[in-house]
């Protein structure tokens, strides 16, 4: 009997706003603890929350960019628990009227395109964070009250390559509107996981397990593997499972009972009295529309169309924001796009590799790389040339043309200097040249070798191939 995985995820991404949603306290990561804390995200009763207006946008950003309805009118409700990292003992979401509802991503896993549903999206603020030391916990409150939007889907899932494409395209869309820095590591983009499995062909869902805060998308897909298993397991040995929140741990690879999940009652939720209702009309949500970027996948079809760039080439180029932007500036300077994108998919990303540079990091002068790309196609610098000093532009962000001075780069293609070298190689190398005209090919290259060789890396390997036929 086959079985099959249903899943659906929710992504809490922590909005990059400068300030927290409900104060004016700073959302720095990594700073002192409390060091951005005041009365009201400490949770002190009596302070009153005021909404940061950037959060709304950041949200219908993401809404919009995601297919979603966006909600006129938006209301906050209380989530009520307690928990040590939660000082006023509710959470400030979104319940009743989320601020974007009926969206949808389409991902490709193997070739195949799928639709995965968007239920909702919603603005809430983030828990703080418990330092755990020997036998002490401390609590950071930091963190508290940072904008969250909690990203909902569908159970729409099949497989964890579904899911990664998922979160790998999601995470790639909140990069380029700016509304999310997406780190796993720091927690600013996670991930849960609901998973039931069933029959084949049965429309009712089994009991589902949630997984929470798995911290990266290759642990993902472990914790996938293994829960999907186990629940396969204790269903073929005529157990029963429980709905309940696990927690992965992905050194042991096992996921552990957590808590018994809670429905939506146990939370209690009610409207939130301190925060009035926050109408977006049409005249807002146009100015937000207008200002959205163009997304990756958008540039990817464009620059196919457009420039005639390879399929694969294109992955590469939208891979980060900083390596579209570089892209673009090479080809707005007047690059020649093909050759603006063999410079950046081949040497850039090899110079980047070697040096374990993140895409994130990437800084380098676009006005420097338009001279050199124009100074190759020109004819002015020879391709051994051309790698030496985008190198060194890379490394030292070096002057290109003085560098090329500096270094003597500047191609020769002055036939009487070419001629000359030519007619030494040739005349001094009688054996090579009797091989050659025995029929070795290679004598050929070697002669070309000692050419070129003693030109530099300046020679122009054209003339220089050119005057050697006519010589043999
Ligand atoms: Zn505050
Ligand atoms: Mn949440």
């Amino acid at each position: 009997m086959s079985w099959e995985i249903v899943m659906g995820l929710e992504v809490h991404a922590e909005l990059s706003t400068q300030s927290k949603i409900f104060c004016g306290c700073s959302t720095e990561f990594g700073a002192e603890p409390n060091t951005h804390v005041c009365l009201g995200c400490a949770g002190f009763p009596g302070s009153l929350p005021v909404l940061n207006k950037a959060v709304v946008e950041y949200a219908v950003r993401a809404g919009l960019a995601l297919n979603c309805d966006i909600t006129k009118i938006n209301r906050f409700d209380r989530k009520n628990y307690f928990y040590p990292d939660l000082p006023s003992a509710y959470q400030i979401s979104q319940l009743f009227a989320p601020i974007c509802r009926n969206g949808s991503l389409e991902i490709e896993t193997n070739g195949e395109k799928k639709q995965i549903g968007i239920h909702q999206i919603h603005m809430e603020q983030d828990a703080g964070k418990l330092v755990h030391e020997a036998r002490i916990t401390m609590m950071d409150f930091n963190r508290s009250s940072t904008p969250l939007i909690e990203i909902v889907t569908r159970p729409d899932f099949r497989s964890s390559d579904e899911v990664i494409a998922y979160l790998e395209k999601l995470r790639e869309i909140l990069l380029y509107l700016d509304v999310c820095d997406c780190k796993m590591q720091e927690g600013s983009f996670r991930a849960d996981v609901n998973l039931s499995v069933r029959k084949a062909g049965d429309e009712k869902l089994g009991v589902r397990t949630e997984m929470k805060n798995i911290n990266s998308f290759k642990a993902i897909a472990r914790a996938i593997e293994y829960e999907s298993a186990r629940h396969i397991e204790v269903l073929e040995e005529g157990g029963t499972l429980v709905q309940e929140t696990r927690r992965w741990d992905d050194d042991r690879g096992q996921s552990y009972s957590m808590r018994e999940k809670e429905n939506a009652l146990d939370y209690r939720y009610f409207p939130d009295p301190d925060l009035l209702p926050i109408a977006i009309d049409d005249e807002w949500l146009a100015s937000i529309k207008e200002s959205l970027p163009e997304l990756a996948h958008q540039k990817r079809e464009r620059y196919i169309s457009e420039y005639g760039i390879a399929p694969a080439d294109t992955v590469i180029l939208t891979g980060h924001k900083n390596i579209s932007n570089l892209f673009e500036q090479l080809v707005e300077k007047g690059a020649k796009a093909t050759e603006a994108a063999n410079l950046i998919v081949g040497e850039l990303m090899y110079l980047m590799n070697t040096t374990s540079t993140l895409l994130e990091d990437l800084d380098i002068s676009a006005d420097k790389l338009a001279t050199l790309i124009s100074l190759f196609t020109e004819g002015k610098i020879s391709r051994a040339a051309y790698k030496d000093v985008v190198k060194a532009v890379f490394v030292d962000d070096v002057c290109p043309e003085s560098y090329i001075d500096e270094h003597k780069l500047v191609m020769v293609s002055d036939t009487n200097v070419i001629d000359k070298v030519v007619e030494a190689i040739v005349a001094n190398n009688p054996k090579a040249v009797t091989e050659y005209k025995e029929g070795k090919e290679k004598a050929f290259g070697f002669l070309m070798g000692q050419a070129m060789k003693e030109l530099g890396s300046a020679g122009n390997p054209d003339m220089v191939r050119a005057k050697l036929k006519e010589l043999l």
